[in-house]
Order: structure tokens, then sequence, then C-alpha cells
């Protein structure tokens, strides 16, 4: 879809013979059927329509983008199930749909719902007690405090989590693989879902959620409540929990075929998958960042 050109009457010549810039394959219409280059028309080296392109390209709001936002939170699963069926166009590519989401989560990170503190690193995960005695042998070697520690550790980890995001895709796209391998022919089907889940949870429940959230939170403290203690544990938390647990029961619906019935039951063992991929994720983050900081 184009923003400036919205109406422009076709007066494209579909009879007339060309030979591909690209391939040299002789054809008619404005696609080449062998390698799929575009003819290159004498107006789309125009000005006006470069920058009609670049204002596409910078705002995103191509069509294609909003009808996979749409698709994404009206019918979690569809785009990925029309995906293996072979029906693209309409939509985004799945992988650059993921990358816009990364991207307006690196801009803004109103709560870095998948970065985890070095307080919780060191003391709650699973994995804490393995890891402790790495982090105090550094201490003790360096001569480092561990707040100084804890200080540089936490900003290197902002960054760290939002460049391995793709991390959880991929190890979640296996537990979707193990829990449904016998619904889909091929693994890249369940990485397709994978990338559309990621997708959706950044979009929804940790921008636009989190989004309103924050303004609702600032509405409530000009009446003069004040709702911030209980805000990220009891109110965000469990908000991207629903999200979650709704697209997995729409997604094994759609896109695995599954009964409403077999569909709960299944989304509570993905959700216990996705919690194991959480606890992989913070554990890669964490040697990662230790590596780095
Ligand atoms: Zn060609």
């Amino acid at each position: 879809m184009s923003l400036l050109f919205t109406k422009r009457p076709d007066r494209f010549d579909y009879q007339a013979s060309r030979t591909c810039r690209n391939c040299e394959s002789v054809f008619q219409g404005k696609f080449c059927p062998r390698c799929g280059e575009k003819v290159v028309e004498s107006y789309e080296r125009s000005v006006r329509y470069f920058a009609d392109d670049l204002l596409n390209a910078l705002t995103s709001l191509d069509g294609k983008f909003i009808t996979s936002l749409k698709m994404l939170l009206t019918n979690p699963g569809r785009m990925s199930a029309d995906i293996v069926a072979g029906k693209r166009v309409p939509y985004m590519r799945m992988v650059s749909l993921f990358f816009v989401a990364n991207f307006f989560y690196f801009l803004f990170p109103i709560f870095e719902a998948f970065n985890t503190s070095f307080n919780s690193q060191y003391s709650v995960q699973p994995y804490s007690s393995m890891i402790r005695p790495w982090v105090d042998a550094r201490l003790a070697a360096t001569g480092t405090s561990i707040e100084a520690y804890a200080e540089t550790f936490n900003q290197q980890s902002s960054s760290n989590a939002k460049l391995l995001l793709v991390f959880i895709v991929f190890v979640f796209s296996w537990v979707l693989y193990l829990i449904n391998w016998k619904r889909k022919e091929y693994y890249a089907d369940h990485l397709t879902l994978s990338f559309e889940f990621m997708s959706f949870t950044i979009f929804f429940p940790t921008l636009l959620m989190s989004t309103l959230l924050l303004v609702a939170l600032k509405l409530a403290a000009l009446v003069g409540l004040d709702w911030s203690r209980l805000f990220y544990d009891e109110i965000i938390s469990p908000v991207i929990l629903l999200f979650i647990l709704y697209f997995f029961v729409r997604a094994q619906v759609t896109f695995y075929g599954a009964s409403w019935l077999k569909a709960g039951l299944r989304s509570l063992l993905m959700f216990l998958g996705f919690a194991a991929t959480m606890v992989a994720f913070r554990f890669a983050l964490f040697l990662v960042t230790y590596w780095m900081a």
C-alpha cells in the first residue's frame, strides 16, 4: 500500500514482451515469472515515488504490517497457518515482523519484561547456587564490591536481553515441536509459529499493554491513588501471562487443529515449556553478561 499514490490508473502494457533485467528470460507482465524481478516503470524513478517509498519504510505503515498486527491480535496462529499453507502475500514476512517487534522493544523498553536483574540471577533462579561461586570468585579476584559489580552487570544485561530475544524463539520452537510433532510435517512450521508467538508477546502484552497500564498508573496518581507498589508483580505479570495463555489456546485450535479441550490441556504443557525456555534464556543471558561484564 502506498501513502502518496493511493489511486493511480494502471497504464501498464501487459501484452508487451520484455527481457528480465535480472535473469534475462523473456516474459509478459509486471513480474518475471522465473526470478520474480519487477519491471521498473518510469514514474517509480521519480523523487515523489522515492519519498513515498522512504515514508513507507520509515513509518512501516505498510498494509502488510497493519494486516499482520491485526491478525496477530485477533486470530493468533492464523498467520502461521496461512504461511505454512502457502498463503503469504497478505502478510509481512514472519521474520521481518519479529525484527520490527524487536526494534520497537529496543527503542521503547517501557518494561524490560525479558531482562533479569543481577540479584535475581544471583539468588532466585534455579541455577543460582551453581553460578554464585563463579561470581564470588570473580569478585574476590578483582576486589570489586558486589554492589559495584551488580551495577555494571545490570547495565550490560539490559542491552544483552534485547539482543538475545531471538534465542527464545529458537528454544521455544523445539518445545512446540516436542509437544506437537505429530501435527506438522516440518520442524520449520513450529519455528514459524514460534516467531509469531514472540512477535505477539512483544507487541501486545509487553509494549501495548504496559503502555496502557502506565497511563492508567499516571491517571491514578493524579487522583491521589498510588498503585505503583503493586504495579509490576500484581498487574503487569498476570496480564502478560493471560495474553500468553490466550495465544497458546487459540494457536492450538487454529494452527495445530486441536479441539478446544485438547487445546486447553496442551496449552498448559506449552506454558510449562515456555517457563523452561525462559529459565534457559535467563541462564544464557547470565553467561553472556558474565562473560562481558
Ligand atoms: Zn527474471
